[in-house]
Order: C-alpha cells, then structure tokens, then sequence
C-alpha cells in the first residue's frame, strides 16, 4: 500500500514544543513513522510542507451538533448536524464529545460516518439531557428550545435516572448528559438532582462502561459531583483551589467553556442588546474573573482541561473557525501558554475519546491538519481556517485538502 509521507514539517506532536524539519509517514489509517529529516521510499506519496506545521486534529468536547438556526422534525435536524459536521471538519477539528443532542443524532452520525456515507469527525455520542421536573430545561428557557428539538428527558427518583442512562446507552449514548445546577445563563430553578439522583445516573452509567458529564456551576455542587465520580465537570464557573486539587486526582475532565461566558460577561455589560435577551442574573463576570484565576492552576496541576461549548447556540453557531475562538481566549486573555491550550484540544481531547489521536506518534491514528503558520506561536491562525487550514485528514484520509491550490 503507497504509504503518505509528510516532510519538512513543523511537527507539534500534541506532547511537547514544535519540532521543525521533520518527517512523518501514514500507512493506511495510522501514523507509523515520526523521525527529525527524512528520506521517502520509492512508491510513497511524498507531500513536502516547506516548513508548515503538521498538527494532531483537534476536538470540541461540549457542543450541540444538531443545533443552529432551523429546529425541525429529526431528518432535518441530521441535515443540519451533517452540515456542522463539515463546519468542525473545515476547522480542523476531527474529534467531537457531545453535550446533548435530540434524536440520537450524535449516535447516528457516528453510524453514518462509520458507514462510509459522509465525512465527520470521530464522536464520542452524547445522551439527550437528563433534567428533573420544573428544573430550568422544564421551563423552556430562552436559548435551548430543547423540547422542540427533542433534546430534553425529564426524569426524576434514582430509579428514574438509573433507567433513563440505560435508555440511552441502549440508544448509542457513549456520555450520558445531567444537569445538576443552573448557572451559566439559566433561568436559575437551583440544584436540578438530588445527591441520590446524582449517584444513581454515575453508578448506572459506570456499570455499562460509559461516562457522565454534569452542567455543575456552583462551588460546592461541583465539588460534590467530581466526588461522586462525574467524568466531565462542564462550565464549573465555581472551581476553586480544592476543586482543581480534586480533579487533578481523579483525572476529571474539565470544560470551562470561556466563550460563552465571554457573550454572557458583554451582555451584563450591556454590550449585547440586541441579542434582545434578558440575562438572568448570573454575575457572569465574577465567575469570568474567576476562572482567569483559576484556569492557570488547574492547568499546572495536571487537570485534563478541554476545550468546547455551547457550540449551537446563536453566539456560538457552527461555523468554520468558530471552535477555535476559545483557544484564542484562553492563550491571549487568560494567560495560558497556547502549546498547552494546544495540547487541551488535541491530547486532552484524545483522552476524553478514548482513541489514540491527539497525538503524532508511531501508532496514533492518522487525525492531523496542516496549518500555514505556527499555532503554537500564534493560536489566533486557527480562527481562519479557510486561509490557514491547508489540509485535514481522519484516519489518513484527507477529508479537506486545500495543498494544491
Ligand atoms: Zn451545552
């Protein structure tokens, strides 16, 4: 079989700092060789990138992938979520972690794309929400729109969360969605499950091997649920010193999910009224302010950070580049190093799929982009991929390619 090799590339392996001039050769769906020089073999496909860097691809681990601007019976919503599948793939992002879609559509994508029948990215499958009775997702709050698109079962009573897990796990949920606070531009009803609730959907997810993710915002809801074993702390506007302590050990993952707070921060500034919402109050930016605090730490201590968010929604609609807005927040206004905000979205991110990508090494899969520029110098290239993002391959196969031309 020809095999692909990459030279002169400025390799970022997902692990360490760039490694200019190197060679990196493909074998079918995996990486086989990484070595500083190089010289090809006859029969090869030898694409020389002069000096562009050869990164791992990236993942979004919280978004909606059925989400955008037309809410309709389930083929259209596949429509749209085939439509964003492209978006993230244009973008560079070749790993995707729901956070809550209707329909089984994060499951159905995967079975298509596994299928041969579109190009996507690998998916770790969300559930639909998980909610209690007259919790804020029950009272149709303004930007969800969940019920309409199928996206929310409300449930209550341990029994009630332990069948609802094994209800979507049955229907090709790999990460079983809960929505344990409000917070983070929700109406604001309190704590949404009870601490039997809680345990019952972690124990019950656990048994059949798949994991959970809670919508925790307050300080001591979020402590409590990386206790009890929650595998994706999303948003936690709360994390303090002895949360980041605790996820470090537990290897929780986490998604701050700075973009939206950002929308949320300018609109209780004021700045975004013609959004023509009203914000509930959620003292956005304190919990900004603190996660510019905390980010850092957590990042030095080892806690697995992600990167993702509420992807879908009207500020965050999918589309080329979008994805990497956040990266650009947390290297360029939270003060985190981009080869590490680089290393959340591509070996964090693996991590979190359970595959070998995210990295460039002898026996990761193929997943890699190739970007004009240096993210690693300068991560803001990523928000224009249609300039920057010259090729992107899944599993060795080039999805987007942009090389010639
Ligand atoms: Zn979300």
């Amino acid at each position: 079989m020809t095999r692909t090799v990459f030279t002169r590339a400025n390799l970022l392996d997902g692990r360490g700092p760039a490694r200019p001039d190197s060679t990196v050769i493909i074998d079918g769906e995996h990486v086989t060789e990484v070595h500083a020089g190089g010289s090809p073999v006859d029969g090869d496909r030898v694409i020389d990138l002069g000096g562009r860097t050869l990164m791992p691809g990236m993942a979004t681990c919280h978004g909606h992938i059925d989400m955008g601007k037309v809410k309709g019976p389930p083929g259209v919503m596949m429509a749209q979520a085939m439509q964003n599948c492209r978006a993230m793939l244009e973008s560079g992002v070749t790993g995707f972690v729901g956070a809550g879609c209707g329909n089984d559509i994060d499951a159905q994508l995967q079975m298509a794309i596994a299928e041969g029948l579109m190009d996507g990215p690998r998916i770790l499958a969300g559930s639909r929400l998980l909610s209690t009775t007259g919790h804020d997702n029950d009272m149709s709050p303004w930007w969800h729109d969940r019920p309409n698109a199928g996206g929310l079962l409300v449930v209550d009573g341990a029994d009630g969360f332990r069948r609802a897990a094994r209800e979507e796990i049955r229907r090709g949920a790999e990460i079983v969605k809960i929505f344990l606070t409000s917070g983070h531009g929700t109406e604001g009803a309190g704590r949404g499950l009870s601490r039997e609730e809680l345990v019952a959907v972690v124990g019950a997810a656990h048994e059949r091997g798949r994991k959970v993710r809670a919508h925790a915002i307050w300080r001591d809801d979020i402590l409590e649920a990386v206790e009890a074993g929650v595998d994706v702390i999303d948003h936690g506007d709360e994390t303090d010193e002895e949360i980041v302590g605790l996820m470090a050990e537990r290897g929780t993952f986490w998604v701050p999910s700075m973009a939206f707070l950002k929308w949320l921060t300018e609109l209780e500034r004021g700045e975004g009224r013609e959004w023509g919402v009203v914000l509930p109050s959620e003292n956005a930016g304190r919990n900004w302010d603190n996660l510019c605090r905390v980010l850092p730490m957590a990042n030095e201590a080892g806690v697995r950070v992600v990167p993702g968010d509420d992807y879908g929604t009207s500020p965050l609609a999918h589309r080329p580049g979008v994805y990497a807005r956040e990266l650009t927040i947390y290297a360029n206004e939270v003060g985190v190093k981009a080869i590490d905000v680089l290393g959340w979205a591509t070996r964090n991110a693996g991590e979190l799929l359970g595959k070998p990508v995210g990295v460039v090494e002898p026996g990761a899969l193929a997943d890699l982009v190739v970007v004009d520029g240096d993210p690693s110098d300068e991560i803001a290239l990523l928000e224009d991929p249609g300039a920057t993002v010259k090729a992107v391959l899944v599993g060795g196969r080039f999805v987007v390619d942009r090389l010639t031309g």
